[in-house]
Protein backbone atom coordinates (compact mmCIF):
# COMPACT_ATOMS: atom_id res chain seq x y z
CA UNK A 1 0.00 0.00 0.00
CA UNK A 2 1.12 3.59 -0.48
CA UNK A 3 0.25 7.24 0.96
CA UNK A 4 -3.13 8.32 -0.27
CA UNK A 5 -0.98 11.74 -1.27
CA UNK A 6 1.45 10.00 -3.56
CA UNK A 7 1.73 10.81 -7.07
CA UNK A 8 3.41 10.02 -10.02
CA UNK A 9 6.05 12.03 -9.16
CA UNK A 10 6.20 10.03 -5.96
CA UNK A 11 6.30 7.03 -7.74
CA UNK A 12 9.44 7.73 -10.03
CA UNK A 13 10.56 8.78 -6.00
CA UNK A 14 10.04 5.63 -4.77
CA UNK A 15 11.79 3.38 -7.99
CA UNK A 16 14.82 5.86 -7.38
CA UNK A 17 14.89 5.10 -3.78
CA UNK A 18 14.59 1.55 -4.55
CA UNK A 19 17.19 1.08 -7.11
CA UNK A 20 19.54 3.11 -4.66
CA UNK A 21 19.04 1.22 -1.35
CA UNK A 22 18.92 -2.22 -3.15
CA UNK A 23 22.22 -1.61 -4.33
CA UNK A 24 23.78 0.76 -2.17
CA UNK A 25 22.65 -0.72 1.72
CA UNK A 26 20.76 -3.98 1.21
CA UNK A 27 23.52 -6.25 0.34
CA UNK A 28 25.83 -4.60 3.40
CA UNK A 29 22.57 -4.48 5.69
CA UNK A 30 23.20 -7.39 8.36
CA UNK A 31 27.49 -6.87 8.02
CA UNK A 32 26.51 -2.98 9.05
CA UNK A 33 24.55 -3.80 11.44
CA UNK A 34 26.58 -6.16 13.42
CA UNK A 35 29.87 -4.00 13.03
CA UNK A 36 27.29 -1.38 14.49
CA UNK A 37 28.32 1.03 11.67
CA UNK A 38 28.31 2.15 7.90
CA UNK A 39 30.73 3.65 6.00
CA UNK A 40 30.77 7.33 5.75
CA UNK A 41 30.62 7.42 1.91
CA UNK A 42 27.37 5.97 1.77
CA UNK A 43 26.81 9.92 2.44
CA UNK A 44 28.56 10.92 -1.05
CA UNK A 45 27.03 8.30 -2.75
CA UNK A 46 23.28 9.22 -1.28
CA UNK A 47 23.90 12.74 -2.26
CA UNK A 48 25.13 11.93 -6.00
CA UNK A 49 21.78 10.18 -6.54
CA UNK A 50 20.16 13.13 -5.01
CA UNK A 51 18.22 11.72 -1.75
CA UNK A 52 20.28 13.72 1.22
CA UNK A 53 18.41 17.15 -0.42
CA UNK A 54 14.87 15.81 -0.58
CA UNK A 55 12.42 18.02 0.79
CA UNK A 56 15.23 21.22 1.08
CA UNK A 57 14.81 23.88 -1.23
CA UNK A 58 17.35 23.80 -4.32
CA UNK A 59 18.80 27.21 -3.26
CA UNK A 60 20.31 25.62 -0.06
CA UNK A 61 21.46 22.89 -2.21
CA UNK A 62 18.71 20.73 -1.83
CA UNK A 63 17.11 18.88 -4.70
CA UNK A 64 13.35 20.42 -4.31
CA UNK A 65 10.16 18.74 -2.64
CA UNK A 66 8.69 18.40 0.31
CA UNK A 67 7.67 16.54 4.16
CA UNK A 68 5.53 13.84 1.83
CA UNK A 69 8.60 12.99 -0.62
CA UNK A 70 10.94 12.37 2.16
CA UNK A 71 8.45 10.35 4.28
CA UNK A 72 8.02 8.40 0.74
CA UNK A 73 11.85 8.17 -0.09
CA UNK A 74 12.84 7.40 3.86
CA UNK A 75 10.30 4.41 3.78
CA UNK A 76 11.44 2.71 0.35
CA UNK A 77 14.96 2.87 2.19
CA UNK A 78 14.08 0.87 5.16
CA UNK A 79 11.81 -1.45 2.81
CA UNK A 80 14.67 -1.96 0.48
CA UNK A 81 17.60 -1.64 2.48
CA UNK A 82 16.67 -3.92 5.31
CA UNK A 83 18.75 -1.91 7.58
CA UNK A 84 17.09 0.81 10.01
CA UNK A 85 20.06 1.51 11.55
CA UNK A 86 21.65 2.69 8.54
CA UNK A 87 18.51 4.62 6.97
CA UNK A 88 18.59 6.50 10.58
CA UNK A 89 22.37 7.29 10.97
CA UNK A 90 21.72 8.55 6.97
CA UNK A 91 19.14 10.74 7.62
CA UNK A 92 19.94 12.46 10.98
CA UNK A 93 20.79 15.53 9.21
CA UNK A 94 16.07 15.62 8.81
CA UNK A 95 16.24 16.49 12.53
CA UNK A 96 19.91 18.83 12.75
CA UNK A 97 19.22 20.76 9.83
CA UNK A 98 15.35 22.40 9.50
CA UNK A 99 16.81 24.60 12.19
CA UNK A 100 19.38 26.21 10.41
CA UNK A 101 17.03 26.35 6.72
CA UNK A 102 14.04 27.96 8.54
CA UNK A 103 16.03 30.72 10.47
CA UNK A 104 19.78 30.83 9.26
CA UNK A 105 21.45 33.42 7.76
CA UNK A 106 22.57 32.59 4.22
CA UNK A 107 25.90 32.45 4.62
CA UNK A 108 25.20 30.14 7.50
CA UNK A 109 22.93 27.94 5.07
CA UNK A 110 25.97 28.00 2.84
CA UNK A 111 28.77 27.18 5.51
CA UNK A 112 26.44 24.09 7.25
CA UNK A 113 23.45 23.44 4.98
CA UNK A 114 25.10 22.90 1.74
CA UNK A 115 27.99 20.64 2.47
CA UNK A 116 26.15 18.63 4.07
CA UNK A 117 23.10 17.80 1.80
CA UNK A 118 26.22 17.73 -0.82
CA UNK A 119 27.70 14.14 1.49
CA UNK A 120 30.51 16.01 2.54
CA UNK A 121 29.59 16.51 6.07
CA UNK A 122 27.63 14.74 8.95
CA UNK A 123 25.04 16.13 11.24
CA UNK A 124 23.14 16.18 14.65
CA UNK A 125 21.01 17.49 16.78
CA UNK A 126 21.86 17.72 20.60
CA UNK A 127 18.89 18.44 22.91
CA UNK A 128 18.62 15.77 25.31
CA UNK A 129 20.90 15.90 28.53
CA UNK A 130 22.42 12.99 30.89
CA UNK A 131 19.95 14.85 33.67
CA UNK A 132 17.03 14.18 31.16
CA UNK A 133 15.29 14.82 28.15
CA UNK A 134 11.65 14.66 28.01
CA UNK A 135 11.76 18.46 30.60
CA UNK A 136 13.59 20.30 27.49
CA UNK A 137 12.80 23.82 28.75
CA UNK A 138 15.45 22.47 32.24
CA UNK A 139 18.29 22.19 29.96
CA UNK A 140 21.41 23.45 31.69
CA UNK A 141 23.94 23.31 28.86
CA UNK A 142 25.69 27.06 29.47
CA UNK A 143 26.33 29.38 26.73
CA UNK A 144 28.04 32.89 27.84
CA UNK A 145 28.24 35.18 25.59
CA UNK A 146 32.46 36.76 25.86
CA UNK A 147 32.67 39.25 22.67
CA UNK A 148 32.53 37.62 19.42
CA UNK A 149 32.13 34.10 21.45
CA UNK A 150 29.78 32.17 23.39
CA UNK A 151 31.80 29.94 25.52
CA UNK A 152 29.79 26.63 26.34
CA UNK A 153 30.27 24.41 29.55
CA UNK A 154 27.94 20.97 29.59
CA UNK A 155 26.99 17.81 28.53
CA UNK A 156 24.54 15.95 25.79
CA UNK A 157 23.61 12.67 24.89
CA UNK A 158 21.71 10.03 23.31
CA UNK A 159 22.80 12.04 20.21
CA UNK A 160 22.67 10.31 16.73
CA UNK A 161 25.24 10.54 14.24
CA UNK A 162 27.02 12.58 17.46
CA UNK A 163 30.70 10.47 17.25
CA UNK A 164 30.97 11.38 13.80
CA UNK A 165 29.10 14.56 13.21
CA UNK A 166 31.09 17.37 11.98
CA UNK A 167 28.35 20.36 12.78
CA UNK A 168 26.01 19.21 15.95
CA UNK A 169 23.16 21.82 16.19
CA UNK A 170 23.17 22.31 19.41
CA UNK A 171 20.22 23.49 22.42
CA UNK A 172 21.76 25.95 25.14
CA UNK A 173 20.65 28.23 27.94
CA UNK A 174 22.10 31.49 26.68
CA UNK A 175 19.12 33.22 29.22
CA UNK A 176 17.79 32.75 32.51
CA UNK A 177 15.56 29.43 33.45
CA UNK A 178 12.85 27.93 31.58
CA UNK A 179 11.86 27.68 28.04
CA UNK A 180 12.40 31.73 27.42
CA UNK A 181 16.30 31.54 28.31
CA UNK A 182 17.25 28.65 25.48
CA UNK A 183 19.05 29.21 21.97
CA UNK A 184 20.47 27.20 19.01
CA UNK A 185 24.15 27.17 18.65
CA UNK A 186 26.07 25.18 15.53
CA UNK A 187 29.29 23.97 17.32
CA UNK A 188 31.59 22.63 14.66
CA UNK A 189 33.79 19.83 15.15
CA UNK A 190 37.60 20.71 16.15
CA UNK A 191 36.31 23.44 18.06
CA UNK A 192 38.62 23.44 21.02
CA UNK A 193 36.67 21.95 24.69
CA UNK A 194 33.84 19.92 22.36
CA UNK A 195 34.33 16.66 22.88
CA UNK A 196 32.74 13.16 21.93
CA UNK A 197 32.38 10.50 23.95
CA UNK A 198 32.29 6.88 23.92
CA UNK A 199 29.62 5.25 21.14
CA UNK A 200 26.94 3.82 23.27
CA UNK A 201 26.01 0.02 23.19
CA UNK A 202 22.19 -0.05 22.77
CA UNK A 203 18.95 -2.20 22.16
CA UNK A 204 18.88 -1.57 18.17
CA UNK A 205 19.49 1.05 15.62
CA UNK A 206 23.06 -0.48 15.77
CA UNK A 207 24.16 0.58 12.50
CA UNK A 208 23.73 4.37 13.51
CA UNK A 209 25.87 5.94 16.21
CA UNK A 210 24.81 7.21 19.15
CA UNK A 211 27.30 9.33 21.65
CA UNK A 212 27.71 11.51 24.17
CA UNK A 213 28.85 14.69 23.60
CA UNK A 214 30.87 17.61 26.54
CA UNK A 215 31.32 20.92 26.30
CA UNK A 216 33.95 22.30 28.50
CA UNK A 217 34.88 26.02 28.22
CA UNK A 218 34.12 24.98 24.44
CA UNK A 219 34.40 28.28 22.35
CA UNK A 220 32.13 28.62 19.88
CA UNK A 221 31.69 31.70 17.36
CA UNK A 222 28.54 33.53 18.08
CA UNK A 223 28.46 33.98 14.30
CA UNK A 224 27.17 30.24 14.52
CA UNK A 225 24.10 31.25 16.61
CA UNK A 226 20.86 30.11 14.75
CA UNK A 227 18.34 32.77 14.56
CA UNK A 228 17.48 35.18 17.64
CA UNK A 229 19.41 34.43 21.06
CA UNK A 230 17.14 33.45 23.39
CA UNK A 231 14.07 32.21 20.96
CA UNK A 232 15.52 28.74 20.44
CA UNK A 233 12.34 26.82 22.49
CA UNK A 234 9.97 27.96 19.84
CA UNK A 235 12.40 26.42 16.55
CA UNK A 236 12.82 23.00 18.67
CA UNK A 237 9.33 22.31 19.15
CA UNK A 238 8.50 22.97 15.42
CA UNK A 239 11.58 21.07 14.62
CA UNK A 240 10.17 18.14 16.78
CA UNK A 241 6.82 17.93 15.53
CA UNK A 242 8.19 17.36 11.98
CA UNK A 243 10.37 14.80 13.94
CA UNK A 244 7.49 13.16 14.99
CA UNK A 245 6.19 12.43 11.75
CA UNK A 246 9.05 11.36 10.61
CA UNK A 247 8.92 8.69 13.14
CA UNK A 248 5.80 8.08 13.09
CA UNK A 249 6.29 7.09 9.02
CA UNK A 250 9.46 4.94 9.96
CA UNK A 251 7.04 2.87 12.49
CA UNK A 252 4.96 2.20 9.36
CA UNK A 253 7.94 1.62 7.03
CA UNK A 254 8.90 -0.65 9.90
CA UNK A 255 6.04 -2.43 10.30
CA UNK A 256 5.37 -3.28 6.63
CA UNK A 257 8.86 -4.82 6.13
CA UNK A 258 8.29 -6.74 9.22
CA UNK A 259 4.50 -8.01 7.62
CA UNK A 260 5.89 -8.38 4.43
CA UNK A 261 8.47 -11.37 5.98
CA UNK A 262 6.38 -12.58 8.22
CA UNK A 263 3.96 -13.02 4.78
CA UNK A 264 6.45 -15.23 3.14
CA UNK A 265 7.66 -17.41 6.23
CA UNK A 266 3.64 -17.86 6.48
CA UNK A 267 3.64 -19.19 3.24
CA UNK A 268 6.72 -21.40 3.46
CA UNK A 269 7.01 -23.00 6.75
CA UNK A 270 4.78 -26.17 7.75
CA UNK A 271 3.36 -27.26 10.76
CA UNK A 272 0.56 -30.08 11.59
CA UNK A 273 0.66 -31.24 7.59
CA UNK A 274 0.02 -27.62 5.98
CA UNK A 275 1.76 -23.95 5.72
CA UNK A 276 1.57 -21.39 8.73
CA UNK A 277 -0.63 -19.51 6.30
CA UNK A 278 -3.51 -22.88 6.14
CA UNK A 279 -3.91 -21.77 9.89
CA UNK A 280 -6.79 -19.94 10.23
CA UNK A 281 -4.72 -18.26 13.63
CA UNK A 282 -1.78 -17.17 11.32
CA UNK A 283 -3.92 -15.57 8.64
CA UNK A 284 -6.04 -13.62 11.40
CA UNK A 285 -2.65 -12.32 12.98
CA UNK A 286 -1.16 -11.62 9.79
CA UNK A 287 -5.14 -9.76 8.93
CA UNK A 288 -4.77 -7.76 12.90
CA UNK A 289 -1.02 -6.44 11.71
CA UNK A 290 -2.30 -4.96 8.21
CA UNK A 291 -5.07 -3.34 9.35
CA UNK A 292 -3.51 -1.70 12.19
CA UNK A 293 -0.64 -0.76 9.91
CA UNK A 294 -3.55 0.81 7.32
CA UNK A 295 -4.28 2.74 10.19
CA UNK A 296 -1.61 4.49 10.76
CA UNK A 297 -0.25 4.69 7.64
CA UNK A 298 -3.46 7.04 6.99
CA UNK A 299 -2.87 9.06 10.10
CA UNK A 300 0.88 9.78 8.99
CA UNK A 301 -0.83 10.49 5.56
CA UNK A 302 -3.24 13.27 6.98
CA UNK A 303 -0.51 14.65 9.36
CA UNK A 304 1.88 15.27 6.30
CA UNK A 305 -0.64 16.61 4.08
CA UNK A 306 -0.98 19.11 6.80
CA UNK A 307 2.46 19.62 7.33
CA UNK A 308 3.33 19.97 3.79
CA UNK A 309 0.58 22.52 3.91
CA UNK A 310 2.47 24.58 6.23
CA UNK A 311 -0.05 24.24 9.28
CA UNK A 312 1.41 23.74 12.94
CA UNK A 313 -0.31 20.27 13.84
CA UNK A 314 1.80 19.52 16.94
CA UNK A 315 -1.07 18.19 18.83
CA UNK A 316 -1.79 15.35 15.53
CA UNK A 317 1.55 14.57 15.03
CA UNK A 318 1.98 13.71 18.55
CA UNK A 319 -1.27 11.49 17.96
CA UNK A 320 0.37 10.43 14.81
CA UNK A 321 3.42 9.22 16.44
CA UNK A 322 1.61 7.36 19.20
CA UNK A 323 -0.41 5.25 17.05
CA UNK A 324 2.05 4.07 14.91
CA UNK A 325 4.22 3.65 17.67
CA UNK A 326 1.61 1.18 19.17
CA UNK A 327 0.86 -0.33 15.91
CA UNK A 328 4.52 -1.21 15.52
CA UNK A 329 4.91 -2.45 18.67
CA UNK A 330 2.49 -4.83 18.42
CA UNK A 331 3.37 -5.95 14.46
CA UNK A 332 6.80 -6.79 15.28
CA UNK A 333 5.57 -8.52 18.15
CA UNK A 334 3.37 -10.76 15.77
CA UNK A 335 5.80 -11.49 13.42
CA UNK A 336 8.67 -12.71 16.45
CA UNK A 337 5.58 -15.19 17.14
CA UNK A 338 4.86 -15.83 13.50
CA UNK A 339 8.57 -16.97 13.44
CA UNK A 340 8.53 -18.84 16.12
CA UNK A 341 12.22 -19.79 17.46
CA UNK A 342 13.56 -18.53 14.45
CA UNK A 343 12.07 -15.01 15.20
CA UNK A 344 14.44 -14.77 18.58
CA UNK A 345 17.55 -15.86 16.41
CA UNK A 346 19.74 -13.00 14.94
CA UNK A 347 19.47 -14.02 11.27
CA UNK A 348 15.72 -13.67 11.09
CA UNK A 349 15.57 -10.09 9.82
CA UNK A 350 12.20 -9.64 12.47
CA UNK A 351 14.54 -10.57 15.50
CA UNK A 352 16.13 -7.32 14.21
CA UNK A 353 12.97 -5.62 13.19
CA UNK A 354 11.72 -6.13 16.96
CA UNK A 355 14.77 -4.36 18.60
CA UNK A 356 14.61 -1.37 16.30
CA UNK A 357 11.19 -0.55 16.95
CA UNK A 358 11.87 0.10 20.68
CA UNK A 359 13.17 2.99 20.47
CA UNK A 360 10.06 4.92 19.08
CA UNK A 361 7.95 5.18 21.94
CA UNK A 362 10.89 6.66 23.50
CA UNK A 363 12.65 9.06 21.04
CA UNK A 364 11.50 12.34 19.52
CA UNK A 365 9.84 12.77 22.79
CA UNK A 366 8.48 9.56 24.62
CA UNK A 367 4.99 8.31 24.46
CA UNK A 368 3.61 10.08 28.11
CA UNK A 369 5.08 13.31 26.67
CA UNK A 370 3.00 12.78 23.76
CA UNK A 371 0.02 12.24 25.47
CA UNK A 372 0.98 15.71 27.63
CA UNK A 373 1.23 17.68 24.29
CA UNK A 374 -2.15 16.20 23.38
CA UNK A 375 -3.82 16.91 26.37
CA UNK A 376 -2.56 20.66 25.82
CA UNK A 377 -3.86 21.14 22.07
CA UNK A 378 -7.45 19.54 23.27
CA UNK A 379 -7.28 22.16 25.71
CA UNK A 380 -7.97 20.00 29.04
C1 LIG B 1 18.66 5.63 20.13
C2 LIG B 1 18.32 7.01 20.58
C3 LIG B 1 18.59 8.08 19.75
C4 LIG B 1 18.34 9.39 20.18
N1 LIG B 1 18.70 10.44 19.38
C5 LIG B 1 18.64 11.70 19.87
C6 LIG B 1 19.18 12.81 19.14
O1 LIG B 1 19.67 12.65 18.01
N2 LIG B 1 19.16 14.04 19.71
C7 LIG B 1 18.62 14.27 20.95
O2 LIG B 1 18.63 15.40 21.41
N3 LIG B 1 18.09 13.24 21.68
C8 LIG B 1 18.10 11.98 21.17
N4 LIG B 1 17.57 10.93 21.90
C9 LIG B 1 17.03 11.20 23.21
C10 LIG B 1 15.50 11.03 23.33
O3 LIG B 1 14.84 12.06 22.65
C11 LIG B 1 15.20 11.00 24.84
O4 LIG B 1 15.67 9.75 25.31
C12 LIG B 1 13.74 11.16 25.14
O5 LIG B 1 13.32 12.46 24.84
C13 LIG B 1 13.42 10.89 26.62
O6 LIG B 1 14.29 11.57 27.47
P1 LIG B 1 15.03 10.76 28.64
O7 LIG B 1 15.66 9.56 28.04
O8 LIG B 1 15.94 11.70 29.35
O9 LIG B 1 13.90 10.27 29.61
P2 LIG B 1 13.30 11.06 30.87
O10 LIG B 1 12.97 12.44 30.47
O11 LIG B 1 14.23 10.86 32.01
O12 LIG B 1 11.97 10.25 31.13
C14 LIG B 1 11.97 8.97 31.75
C15 LIG B 1 10.54 8.43 31.80
O13 LIG B 1 9.72 9.32 32.56
C16 LIG B 1 8.60 9.71 31.78
N5 LIG B 1 8.24 11.09 32.09
C17 LIG B 1 9.04 12.17 32.16
N6 LIG B 1 8.33 13.27 32.41
C18 LIG B 1 7.03 12.88 32.49
C19 LIG B 1 5.79 13.56 32.73
N7 LIG B 1 5.74 14.87 32.90
N8 LIG B 1 4.66 12.83 32.76
C20 LIG B 1 4.70 11.48 32.58
N9 LIG B 1 5.82 10.79 32.35
C21 LIG B 1 6.97 11.49 32.31
C22 LIG B 1 9.05 9.58 30.34
O14 LIG B 1 7.95 9.46 29.47
C23 LIG B 1 9.89 8.32 30.42
O15 LIG B 1 9.05 7.20 30.37
C24 LIG B 1 17.77 9.61 21.46
C25 LIG B 1 17.46 8.54 22.29
C26 LIG B 1 17.75 7.26 21.89
C27 LIG B 1 17.45 6.12 22.83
Amino acid sequence: MTYLFETEEHAQLRATVRRFAQAHIAPHANAWEERGEFPRELYREAAAAALLGISYPPEDGGSGGDVTHALVASEEMVLEGRSVGTCVGLNSHGIALPPIVRLGTPEQKKRFVAPVLAGEKVSALAITEPNGGSDVASLRTRAVRDGDVYVVDGAKTFITSGCRADIVTTAVRTGGDGHAGISLLVVERGTPGFGVGKKLAKTGWWASDTAELHFDGCRVPAANLIGEENQGFFAIMVNFATERLYLGAQCVAIAELAYRESVAYAKDRRAFGKTLMGQQVIRHKLADMVTRIAAARALVSECAVRVARGEQVPGLAAMTKNAATDMCSFVVDQAVQIHGGNGYMREYLVERLYRDARLYPIGGGTREIMNEIIAKTEGY
